[in-house]
């Protein structure tokens, strides 16, 4: 029994107590791999109460990993949003960490999934602090390049958040705590900077900002795209292009970001300081306006905040 993190979750379409929300150890998913999921957060703002960030994109992307392994989720998209919203009330959360997933459960033990066979969906939601703690948030942490590649091109695709991908995250992220680092960053199979474990990558010298490509084995994050808004919108030109590993030795910054992971500082790479191994002035800019969203600092003007409690 996973640890109970709160009182219910959204199952199948019900709202069932924690303890009921279980599968059987025959469930394709854990055999297989064959999940699709989303990591989605809902703050506590001043102005309009608890808020889901980004909510329609999450959610849309968890309908996108699906199509990718053709798999058929049994409720709409907006079904998805709405029981989303609901989980976050009924367990009364002001803030929320939201993890949304649809499986394939009991459906027998080939790996063949039956043509037409719909998913199991559940949606979770439950309080969460700081991924990578509160300290790296301020002070930044101590990041190492993996000795996993990420997955090649055409090997498994890696724009799905997909389940069985969290293989290569645990390889790069338990390598990274063995090494005595706080997260890892993983090459892609041309060598170039591709992500960490569950974070995209921003590296920052004289103030050009590059973010790594889609074609570099990244799953394209949602806070990506919002940090990439933030930066232009700050002024701020923002290049998609292959970072090579030495660009990480030499660069003024470096932030990663992820929804679990939030925007938070890299002070060093494999022991060579960033900069000067503080919290940068962009970076702290950034994060001054992503955390301005949930505080009431900075506007809203992308709509990118659905209120839980209307
Ligand atoms: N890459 C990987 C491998 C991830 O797991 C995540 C977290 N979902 C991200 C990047 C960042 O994505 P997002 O900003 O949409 O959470």
């Amino acid at each position: 029994m996973a640890k109970q993190l709160a009182e219910y979750i959204w199952f199948n379409g019900k709202i069932v107590p924690w303890k009921e929300a279980t599968v059987h150890v025959l469930t394709h998913a854990i055999h297989y791999g064959s999940s699709v999921f989303e990591g989605i957060r809902a703050y506590n703002t001043p102005d309009q109460g608890t808020c889901v960030f980004r909510l329609q994109e999450h959610n849309r992307r968890l309908f996108d990993s699906a199509k990718i392994y053709r798999m058929t989720i049994p409720y709409t998209l907006d079904q998805i949003n709405e029981g989303t919203l609901d989980i976050i009330r009924k367990n009364n959360l002001k803030s929320a960490y939201i993890r949304p997933i649809a499986y394939y459960g009991d459906i027998g033990m080939g790996l063949q999934v039956p043509f037409g066979q719909e998913t199991e969906v559940s949606i979770a939601a439950f309080e969460w602090g700081a991924y990578l703690g509160e300290e790296a948030l301020k002070n930044g942490v101590d990041a190492g390049i993996s000795s996993w590649n990420r997955l090649a091109a055409n090997t498994m695709p890696t724009g799905a958040k997909a389940g069985g991908n969290y293989l290569s995250s645990q390889l790069i992220s338990m390598e990274a705590r063995r090494h005595g680092y706080g997260e890892g960053i993983a090459l892609d199979r041309n060598g170039y900077i591709s992500e960490g474990a569950g974070e995209n990558i921003f590296v920052i010298r004289n103030g050009v900002v590059s973010t790594t490509p889609k074609t570099a084995a990244i799953l394209p994050g949602i806070t990506r795209d919002t940090v990439m808004t933030l930066l232009k919108e700050m002024g701020y030109e923002v290049r998609e292009e292959n970072i090579p590993r030495e660009a990480m030795y030499l660069a003024d910054e470096i932030l990663m970001c992820g929804t679990a992971a939030e925007v938070t500082p890299v002070r060093s790479v494999d022991g060579i300081n960033v900069g000067s191994g503080t919290r940068g002035p962009i970076t702290k800019q950034v994060q001054d306006m992503f955390f301005g969203l949930f505080n009431g600092s900075t506007a809203d003007k992308w709509g990118w905040l659905t209120p839980v409690y209307k």
